[in-house]
């Protein structure tokens, strides 16, 4: 069956994605993906001194980080500034410099500056088109063009915001053109967007103030407006503005770089401003295709929660099957991943096989959040850390202890564990017996057994994890720490 349902993605490539641009994107792609339609992607690069170097390429990255396959756009990248140089917006300024309807801007940005001012100084809001000059110069590259409004009401209709009612007052005279000879934002993506079939223009808050000019040059050009949808931003935790690089507004790939799973971020970013009116958290794509609904986005601010990421990923992880997430911790060269792998380096040295890091993974993903924890999680199975004298004298329970004490009840659990062959269940036998014979609570022996043996605040379950470290390490690092006493 075929559809109509086309959406876009129209990043301008100035820096990185953020959560923001990547929910857009992620609604786009659901409601192409929903409608069997398609999903394009369109970079808008005509602010040349906007422009980074490489952020074409991160886009692409993120959109594969996460799946999010454009259905055109991809190999053969629709860049507004090739069709700058093919003449498709001239082509459309020509028919409104022909219809009356565009006229060259006369005015230097110190003339347009005083017209600005006054306009202050009488305490009316400034619009251009009252300064619409008598005898424009005729149009020539060079000038700017500027649209010649049709001040009217507009009631406009968005998916997720409702009907939008607006009065003449905010229609004006915008530009079209730009001195350089690049069309502005204003004007290209109405004609790419109408050259490019698209039935769903889905984007962010801070163009909705425009609809009301949008709708007006839709008019004049004599085009059918798209399906509108403003994704309302995105907040910082207190909810107090809008989230910023200062609030932790982090680069996508950052995440994929720490080790978040895509399958986290598509549910974090889809529950972003959605739910689908029940509590359910996590979402797979597929529900996500099937359940999703530009009508149940929010028309408020969705606050930014990364605890709230964090606890999804680990839930995520613990999902996983021990396999697959020791492929995704190990080095390789899936480019979607951290090609580096996260163990700490010390567990490849080479009496560590592939068995032995499985053990410490199975033993380490009830705790994983993401895979950037792996070496402060796990460095203590593969090298013996020096004894950390902090670890006793600001634990709650042990700073309480004389040493000689302290030492006596290693020299005790040592003895019973020289004894033991370091199965998990025979460990723990142990570990209870001596519970029993010295009398005390497993918060100050087995926290003083584990910072014996790990080196570590926390750790895994004790006898697993001394079980994983097997005998001659335990033994040897209780040593070590009897004799720091
Ligand atoms: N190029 C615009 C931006 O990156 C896109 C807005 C839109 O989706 O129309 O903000």
């Amino acid at each position: 069956m075929s559809s109509n349902v086309r959406t876009r993605f129209a990043p301008s490539p100035t820096g990185f994605l953020h959560v923001g641009g990547m929910r857009t994107a992620l609604f786009a792609w659901l409601v192409a993906r929903q409608g069997k339609g398609q999903f394009i992607l369109r970079i808008e690069d005509t602010d040349q001194k906007r422009k980074v170097e490489g952020a074409e390429e991160h886009i692409i990255k993120c959109l594969g980080w996460l799946d999010l396959v454009p259905d055109e756009g991809l190999k053969n990248p629709i860049r507004q500034s090739e069709r700058v140089k093919d003449g498709v917006y001239q082509k459309w300024a020509d028919k409104l410099i022909e219809s009356g309807r565009a006229y060259a801007d006369p005015y230097s940005p110190d003339e347009v500056q005083k017209f600005r001012e006054q306009a202050q100084a009488d305490k009316k809001p400034f619009l251009y088109r009252n300064h619409r000059p008598e005898n424009p110069p005729q149009w020539k590259p060079g000038l700017p063009l500027r649209f010649k409004s049709e001040p009217k009401d507009y009631v406009t209709h968005d998916e997720v915001m409702g009907d939008i009612k607006t009065g003449p007052e905010v229609v004006d005279d915008f530009i079209l053109i730009k001195a350089d000879g690049f069309p502005t934002y204003n004007f290209a993506h109405i004609v790419d967007d109408s050259e490019m079939e698209i039935s769903h223009v889905i984007r962010g808050q801070e163009f909705i103030a425009s609809l009301p000019n949008y709708r007006n040059l839709y008019e004049a050009l004599d085009i059918e407006p798209p399906i509108f949808a403003t994704v309302p931003h995105i907040m910082n935790e207190q909810g107090n503005k809008k989230l910023s690089k200062r609030d932790g507004a982090k680069d996508i790939l950052d995440y994929r770089n720490e080790g978040y799973l895509p399958e986290t971020m598509i549910s974090f970013l889809a529950t972003l401003g959605w739910n689908d009116g029940t509590e359910q958290e996590t979402f797979t794509i597929d529900e996500l295709i099937d359940k999703f609904s530009l009508a149940r986005v929010q028309k408020s601010g969705a606050r930014f929660d990364e605890r709230r990421l964090i606890w999804l990923n680990g839930a995520h992880i613990r999902q996983l099957k021990l396999d697959d997430l020791y492929t995704y911790v190990s080095p390789h060269n899936d480019d979607f991943i951290h090609g580096a792998g996260y163990w700490p380096e010390a567990a490849y040295k080479s009496k560590y096989d592939q068995a032995y890091r499985k053990k410490v993974l199975n033993l380490v993903q009830e705790r994983l959040k993401f895979f950037a924890e792996l070496p402060e999680l796990t460095g203590f199975f593969f090298e013996d850390l020096p004894v950390n004298p902090e670890l006793i004298s600001t634990h709650k329970q042990l700073k309480k202890y004389d040493k000689s004490e302290l030492k006596k009840y290693l020299e005790k659990a040592k003895a019973s564990f020289e004894g033991s062959d370091f199965s998990e269940a025979d460990l723990t036998d142990r570990l209870n017996s001596l519970l029993e014979e010295t009398g005390e609570k497993p918060i100050v022996l087995f926290s003083l057994i584990r910072i014996a043996t790990t080196q570590a605040s926390s750790s895994p379950g004790l006898s697993q994890t001394m079980a994983v470290l097997g005998k001659e390490k335990c033994i040897s690092r209780i040593n070590a720490q009897i004799s720091a006493l």
